[in-house]
Formats: structure tokens, C-alpha cells, sequence
């Protein structure tokens, strides 16, 4: 017997069409680099976005080639997302805070087409083209005060010179490429994963489900998180699909302009890494002291959720959100899962659980969203049991991880030989399937035989009141092979002592083996192109 149900494939095109009938009067509004406001309709975002694809077809794309993007969070970035794969092109979203000489490689790697740059972005280019060059170079004039370089072309004059109406879809099945991006390359050359229709839509309707992020049509989404980390997690497709409103804050994306934003345009649901989220609570709350100079300039949109993920969030972080009435979801994944794979969400059986309970389960990375399947792998190859304490690699499956890398294919550290991806992560698993990051495999700290969780370690220093920021990384030791070091910020006038620190610790039930073998205090911890805590340049800093 058969199914007898259409064989409709998944595909960017259909949300796209459902945004332009559906969501016509919705707004999209982005922040400009002289930090005005520019606001949109999703009509003009669709007329423009099928404009884009029809102006990409005129200049020659075909099916399958890659068109990278060099440009901060704004509705043109979106129009890229969903005019590229329309017209059969690839987006590659280059990240534009990564060195010049590795953007080169990495566009060459992937050997993109065309190219569609901010205007204030073309200095960077400048120190990169001599690695690559691009059939086309497509200039959008974010700043508007940018003459156009000869030989490049005008983002908006090609616009205005396609027709929206004459855009015929590429043909295309429904597991077709339509976007790739880079993994950071932390271990090794950076690794291209290429998703499909298929993939992006599957993730799209899973991100959103209520559990999850919940995303409404009535919400007002920040995505703090670029464009170019994983797609801004899927986010901009999850809200085209719900008409939600968009807020994209272009190039500012320090606390005080954040907060700015916020204040001007409150979302409901915003996006972010931990550190941008604990300098932006720090600001805030310094705010609201006596005689700050910054007192009554925002105000923090209560009810907002906030998914934070990337990094393993501390529950400091997320109980100082909570006490302005915010709620932290931590979601956890990789470039390699789309991203989302795990979310942390109040599930049923918690209902009645104290609020220290709600918190400690608010710190793990969450439960597997449906259709990745998880395990935890021992050292020995096992599964281990989910009973919260026992730690392995987490492997996943499902049809938004990705099956191997571009050009590279599926290398054996990379992949199980029964097709799981290998994560890296180290983590255990509880009985109601919490997933508890300890740390990255590179990450652990190995002490006399025993493992110690950099993450825990981070997380009971953060909580401290004068502690802004702190990491833990492994120093080799004679006697017990690694010791933890623990680096830290303190607040702006703050004091605390390493016996003071290790008193919180010893609070927190960790035992005196585990305590740090050495505190250094520093101005700050260095930042990844993803804004995450750079732990190799703390581990280059101090070797011993
Ligand atoms: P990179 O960090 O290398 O730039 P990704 O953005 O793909 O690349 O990051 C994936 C990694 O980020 C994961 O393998 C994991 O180590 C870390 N990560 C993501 N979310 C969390 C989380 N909630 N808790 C702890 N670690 C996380």
C-alpha cells in the first residue's frame, strides 16, 4: 500500500509566498550604521526579496552557485536569506569578524560567485580581495555615503532594475542546497555545512513550537546573534514563517546601543550569546543606581524571552534577568545541528519544583528538540544511562544535523561509524532528558584521573557579586597532569580575594581538589568572532 499523500517538497519559497500574502502590513525594521531606524513591510520585503532573484538570475547564477553575504543584521541580510535559494543560489554567510586572510579562504573554499557587501564592510574587503576574487561584487549602501567602487554593482539600482513579478522559482528538490556556513574552525581549518530546503524548514517549524522558542506572530524578535553565526540559529526563518515582527539592530552592538534599541522598539523575544547578555544586565543594572549617569535612559521590556545559547549560560546570569521579569531559555547546538538541538524549557514534571530547582535545570542546555535523536557515548563506546551524573561525548542524529562537510566529507573524528555526529561536547543526560554540557572535550580539565568541568567552575565564580567575567582553563601540572586556572574579571570598583573565591566555591559543594590551583585577575576575557569566551588565547596566555 501507498501513501496517499502529495509528495510536496519543503521548501524557503513557500514561506516566502505565505510571508507576502499573509503578513503584507508587518514591519521589519533595521538599525542603520548613523543609528537611524529604516523601516519595512514584509510586502516590500517580498517584492524586494523576489526582485533579488530575479536580478540574481539576470546576472547568470545557476542552480547551486554560491552567493556570500558580507553584511551586519539588517532586512536586506533577510532578503539574501530567502531571494538567493530562490533563485537557486546558495547563501553563504561569510563572518565578518573573522581575520581577512581566513574570510579569503574561506570564500575560496567555497568558491563563491557573486559576493553582497555592506558598503562600510568594502574597507574589509579591501584586505581580502587579493586571496579571492568574485565573479560580481554587489555593494548594498547600508550607510548610503559610500561611492561606488568601479567595476562593482549597486544592490539597490539592481533592485529597482528587476522585475518582482516576472521571478520564476527555480526548480528544486526539496533536499537542494540553500545555504551553507563555516563552523569557527576552534579545532583545525573552519568546515563548510551546507543546508537544504528540507533541513531549514524541518528546523524552522521545530524551533518555533511553544516548548521551544514560541515564536508568535504578535512577537517582536531582536536577533542579536549575527546573521553570519548559523543563521542568526535559523531565527530569521522562524520569523518570516510567522510574520512575527523583525528588529535587527545593524552594527551597533554595544550594551548601551542595545539597550537603546530595546528601549525604543521592545521586543518580546531576543537572541543572543551569554557574554553580550551579562555586559548588557551589567550596564543596565549599573543604571539604576544612585546618580548614574545613565539613569532612566531604558527600560527593560518585562515579559521578554530571551533564548541565550552558544556557550553554557551561567544561572547567575539567568537569575538576573528573572529579577527584572526576563526570562533565559538556553538552547545548545553547533553550526553542524542548524543550530538548535537542545532547549531548556519548563517541562510539566517541574511544575511544582522550587525556584532553585527551576534555575539549576534553567543552567543545562535543555532538552532535544524533537527529531534529534542524543546519546552519550563513554570512553569505552557506550551508551550512558541517563541518570544525570554519568558523563560522554553527545552524539545526534536527525534531519537538520548534517551529515558530513563540504569538500571535506564525513572524517572519522567527526562522525560515528553508525552515522551519528560526534559533537565534542562532553556532557550527562538526566532522567528527564536535561542535557548538562560539562565542557568541550579540549575544555576538560584532567586532575589526578579526575575530570573537572571548567563550565561548573565558571558558572559558582560568576555568582559571585563583584565577579564580571570568568574563565577556567587547564595548566599542566607535574603531580596531577592539569590544574584549573582560573581567569576573572572583577566589576568596575569591585574587590575580591582568592580566598574569598574559594570560599564561594567550597559553598557551592565543590571539593577542595577542584578548587583552582591559581587565580589570575584581568581586564578581560578574550572574545571568539562569535562573541563566545576565546579559551585558546587565555591557555596562549598562560601556559603555566
Ligand atoms: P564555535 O563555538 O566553534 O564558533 P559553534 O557556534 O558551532 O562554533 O559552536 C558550537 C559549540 O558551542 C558547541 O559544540 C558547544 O561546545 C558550544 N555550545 C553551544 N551552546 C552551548 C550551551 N548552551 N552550553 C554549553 N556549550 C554550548
Amino acid at each position: 500500500m501507498q501513501s496517499t499523500m502529495m509528495n510536496a517538497p519543503l521548501s524557503l519559497n513557500h514561506l516566502l509566498e505565505r510571508a507576502g500574502r499573509l503578513f503584507a502590513g508587518n514591519e521589519i525594521v533595521s538599525r542603520r550604521p548613523d543609528k537611524s531606524l529604516v523601516r519595512h513591510s514584509y510586502g516590500e520585503f517580498y517584492r524586494r526579496t523576489r526582485a533579488l532573484a530575479s536580478a540574481l538570475q539576470g546576472l547568470g547564477l545557476r542552480q547551486g552557485d554560491r552567493v556570500a553575504t558580507l553584511c551586519w543584521n539588517h532586512h536586506a541580510h533577510l532578503e539574501c536569506y530567502f531571494g538567493i535559494p530562490a533563485a537557486g543560489g546558495v547563501m553563504h554567510t561569510l563572518n565578518l569578524r573573522l581575520a581577512p586572510e581566513e574570510i579569503g579562504w574561506i570564500a575560496d573554499d567555497a568558491q563563491d560567485r557573486f559576493l553582497v557587501i555592506d558598503d562600510v564592510l568594502l574597507p574589509l574587503y579591501e584586505q581580502f580581495k587579493h586571496r579571492y576574487t568574485f565573479e560580481q561584487v554587489i555593494v548594498y549602501p547600508f550607510s548610503g555615503g559610500q561611492a561606488l567602487p568601479k567595476g562593482m554593482l549597486d544592490y539597490e539600482a539592481l533592485l529597482a532594475g528587476a522585475d518582482p513579478d516576472g521571478l520564476v522559482y527555480a526548480l528544486h528538490d526539496e533536499n537542494d542546497p540553500v545555504a551553507m556556513c563555516y563552523t569557527s574552525g576552534t579545532t583545525g581549518r573552519p568546515k563548510g555545512v551546507v543546508y537544504s530546503h528540507r533541513s531549514t524548514v524541518l528546523h524552522s517549524l521545530v524551533g518555533s513550537l511553544p516548548d521551544f522558542c514560541s515564536v508568535h506572530g504578535s512577537d517582536v524578535v531582536l536577533p542579536v546573534t549575527p546573521m553570519f553565526h548559523a543563521n542568526s540559529w535559523g531565527m530569521p526563518y522562524m520569523a518570516v514563517m510567522m510574520g512575527a515582527k523583525l528588529v535587527f539592530p545593524g552594527p551597533h552592538m554595544h550594551p548601551d546601543d542595545l539597550l537603546d534599541l530595546m528601549t525604543a522598539e521592545p521586543p518580546t523575544l531576543a537572541l543572543g550569546v551569554p557574554t553580550i547578555w551579562m555586559t548588557l544586565i551589567q550596564t543596565y543594572d549599573a543604571s539604576l543606581k544612585t546618580g548614574a549617569a545613565n539613569a532612566g535612559r531604558w527600560k527593560l521590556p518585562t515579559g521578554l524571552r530571551s533564548l541565550v545559547g552558544g556557550a553554557a549560560v551561567p544561572e547567575a546570569l539567568i537569575r538576573a534577568f528573572d529579577a527584572h521579569g526576563i526570562w533565559i531559555m538556553q538552547g545548545w547546538g553547533m553550526t553542524e545541528t542548524s543550530p538548535v538541538a537542545t532547549i531548556s524549557y519548563p517541562r510539566a514534571e517541574l511544575r511544582g519544583a522550587s525556584a532553585d530547582e527551576k534555575y539549576r535545570r534553567a543552567a543545562m542546555a535543555g532538552v532535544p528538540v524533537p527529531l534529534v535523536e542524543l546519546r552519550a557515548r563513554g570512553d569505552d563506546g557506550s551508551d550512558q544511562p541517563w541518570d544525570g551524573h554519568s558523563v560522554g561525548e553527545i552524539q545526534v542524529r536527525g534531519p537538520f544535523i548534517t551529515g558530513s562537510y563540504h569538500e571535506v566529507g564525513s572524517p572519522a573524528d567527526k562522525f560515528t561509524e553508525d552515522g551519528w555526529l560526534r559533537t565534542g561536547d562532553v556532557a550527562s543526560v538526566d532522567a528527564l532528558g536535561f542535557v548538562k554540557i560539562s565542557d568541550r572535550t579540549k575544555d576538560l580539565i584532567k586532575s589526578g584521573g579526575e575530570w573537572i568541568s571548567s563550565v561548573d567552575l565558571e558558572n559558582a565564580l560568576m555568582a559571585h557579586p563583584s565577579v564580571a567575567e570568568a574563565a577556567v582553563i587547564a595548566i599542566p601540572d607535574e603531580k596531577w597532569s592539569e590544574r584549573p586556572l582560573a581567569c576573572v574579571v572583577l566589576k568596575p570598583g569591585e574587590q575580591a580575594t582568592p580566598d574569598q573565591l574559594d570560599a564561594l566555591l567550597l559553598d557551592k559543594s565543590f571539593a577542595k581538589w577542584q578548587l583552582p590551583e591559581r587565580y589570575e585577575f584581568i581586564d578581560a576575557v578574550p572574545r571568539t568572532s562569535t562573541g563566545k569566551f576565546w579559551k585558546l588565547k587565555l591557555r596562549e596566555r598562560f601556559p603555566h
